[in-house]
């Protein structure tokens, strides 16, 4: 692998030199990259073994329906749950789904949420265009600040830590149960919301639980930090208690349907 990458980055004239690191063909993946902490691996480190591939059944939770105590953020009839950073969601919206469109902004719920589980479906498109990164490109931002990535992952590579299903920047997913670019495919996803003492010291890191198309890629794994792009992720400041869910628009025409949240309870508390 070491070998035909150093060719490929040789063939591009992209050797950084003086650095004992070469930057990749673009989005394949890096090694100028800060280290990850507390894993071998660089930010995007295209060395990072690829997950294995798992092929999912037909169907897992297509369609399903939110249960009685769920806020649907979208039913495939309107964008009245979304917004802009700054105006209207201008996604594209046909019977039954809504489609990204290029350079509209990434589109973000109206309402927010701490700790959640949320679910939705989504379908890259089905005429394959681009390539690694680039490649039916879009994530589900969470609370705003935490991407699981969402990317056409079908026979195409990436680097490990940015393939579909990842948190992205910090850890791949424990499989690859991407279907074929134009099918639909389901995320169940369970987040905590990170929590700080009113001294404004992170107690409790955010995590995740991620159910690709029926198959677990990550179980209640905290996240290093809010999401970045080749940067170690951190918490920074307190973040507000709750954030919106955020779709976002990488210039590839990803589609979105059926999506709906569910705020997590406590225990003893009905
Ligand atoms: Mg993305």
């Amino acid at each position: 692998m070491q070998k035909s990458f150093i060719a490929l980055s040789a063939l591009i004239g992209a050797v950084v030199a003086g650095t004992g690191f070469q930057a990749s063909a673009e989005g394949v993946g890096y090694k100028d990259t800060p280290k990850l902490p507390d894993q071998p691996w660089l930010v995007h480190d295209s060395d990072r073994p690829v997950p294995h591939i798992v092929t999912p059944a037909a169907t897992f939770s297509h369609g399903a329906p939110a249960p009685s105590d769920a806020t649907v953020l979208f039913d495939g009839t309107d964008l009245s749950k979304w917004r802009t950073d700054n105006g209207s969601a201008r996604w594209k919206l046909e019977s039954g789904y809504m489609e990204v469109v290029k350079d509209a902004g990434s589109i973000r719920t109206k309402d927010e949420f701490g700790d959640f589980q949320l679910h939705l479906e989504f379908a890259t498109p089905a005429k394959v265009d681009g390539e690694s990164q680039h490649r039916g490109n879009s994530g589900v931002i969470l609370y705003g600040r935490f991407e699981v990535q969402v990317l056409d992952s079908y026979d195409n590579r990436t680097y490990a830590d940015g393939q579909c299903g990842a948190m992205y920047g910090q850890f791949s997913p424990l499989a690859n149960a991407a279907k074929k670019p134009g099918e639909w495919q389901s995320y169940e996803i369970i987040f905590e919301a990170p929590r700080w003492d009113a001294a404004g010291k992170l107690t409790k890191k955010a995590n995740v639980t991620v159910i690709h198309n029926g198959v677990l890629l990550h179980h209640k794994k905290e996240f290093i930090g809010e999401v970045q792009h080749r940067e170690v992720a951190k918490y920074g400041k307190p973040f507000p208690p709750h954030g919106p869910i955020v779709l976002q628009e990488h210039g590839n025409p990803t589609r979105y349907r059926n999506i709906w949240i569910r705020e997590l309870g406590e225990y003893d508390k009905p």
